[in-house]
């Protein structure tokens, strides 16, 4: 189930659901597509809650149907994520033949059954494949919300049996009160890019971790390549290895955008203006071919690590080109 976040920015499109909503025109499959982090699966769960509420404010939050959805137990709300039972992040094709025999049976007490895919990019060509005719006609009553953010890796033939829902990065200044109404500073908000997502995981005490690992980043820079590689060896021991690494590759890719603005005299847009120093270093050792080359190589990392490749293993070859672009600062 998606954390309970609130309702922050798109607040067009949920004008526009609601609308849908209330003429009793609402396309019975969509595909909520947009950044991670934007809120697309909150905007789903409000979408079902707002749909099958039975008080006079929708969603009361209250009534009996929004408080099993609130907690997640109830029957006619299907969430469906990549399969447990798989290694890699699926959704398998015994998970969408489940799902077409649930739809066929009578609905328990919604006036809407939702059933949400999230990710949506996580459904395999065999599961794709044998979800295209429910997903044209779904039983009556059924609402399918898809979620992606890549849609580019849905089929062609999933796409065009859905309507598409596009949701953009979430404003500023709406994440920056966000972050201001739980203590958390303004500049915060610049670096959670328009997520929301990111900016709670900020909100949560990641900002101190990025700090240090920044910090320690830096500090090697220009140093043996073996101090980067302690690094490396303190990120992989963590029990989040993974998780650890994303934020590793996270944080080289702001120094990196960092490094670009000061090449180019753009230090207005600095995420951290008080190492401009240190930055100063990269952005001439680094600017623009080994930039490039750089951003290339996060962008692999990034994959390799999502393909399940150990951390440590991703961060030790990214460290090593790392040392090798930067070795002009030496
Ligand atoms: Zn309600």
């Amino acid at each position: 189930m998606a954390p309970a976040f609130p309702l922050v920015g798109n607040l067009a499109v949920q004008a526009r659901l609601a609308q849908a909503a209330d003429e009793d025109r609402l396309h019975h499959a969509y595909l909520f597509e947009g950044p991670d982090g934007v809120g697309k699966a909150t905007f789903a769960l409000w979408l079902a809650r707002y749909v099958n509420c039975e008080g006079t404010r929708r969603p009361c939050g209250e009534c009996r149907s929004c408080r099993l959805m609130l907690t997640g137990g109830h029957p006619d709300l299907v969430v469906i994520g990549p399969d447990p039972e798989k290694v890699t992040r699926v959704i398998s094709v015994d998970q969408a033949h489940q799902l077409i025999n649930a739809v066929q049976l009578q609905r328990h007490s919604a006036k809407r059954r939702f059933v949400i895919l999230d990710p949506a990019d996580a459904l395999n060509e065999d599961a794709a494949n044998s979800l295209l005719k429910t997903l044209e006609e779904p039983p009556r009553g059924t609402q399918f919300i898809l979620v992606t953010a890549r849609v580019a890796s849905l089929l062609q033939t999933i796409r065009s049996r859905t309507q598409r829902v596009r949701f953009g990065p979430v404003p500023e200044a709406e994440l920056t009160a966000f972050l201001g109404a739980r203590g958390v500073s303004p500049e915060m908000a610049r670096m959670a890019g328009g997520s929301l997502g990111q900016a709670m995981k900020l909100a949560e005490g990641e900002a101190e971790a990025r700090t240090t690992l920044r910090d320690a980043i830096l500090d090697a820079t220009g140093q043996p390549l073996v101090k980067l590689f302690a690094l490396t060896e303190a990120e992989g021991k963590r029990e989040e290895g993974v998780n650890r690494a994303e934020l590793v590759v996270d944080v080289l890719e702001e120094l990196l955008r960092d490094a670009a603005c000061v090449a180019n005299d753009r230090d207005d847009r600095l995420l951290h203006p008080a190492k401009r120093a240190q930055l100063a270093l990269w952005a001439r050792a680094l600017w623009p071919g080994g930039h490039a080359r750089m951003a290339l190589a996060l962008a692999s990392a990034r994959d390799r690590l999502r393909l399940n490749v150990n951390g440590r293993t991703v961060l030790e070859s990214l460290f090593a080109q790392l040392n090798l672009e930067l070795s002009a600062t030496r």
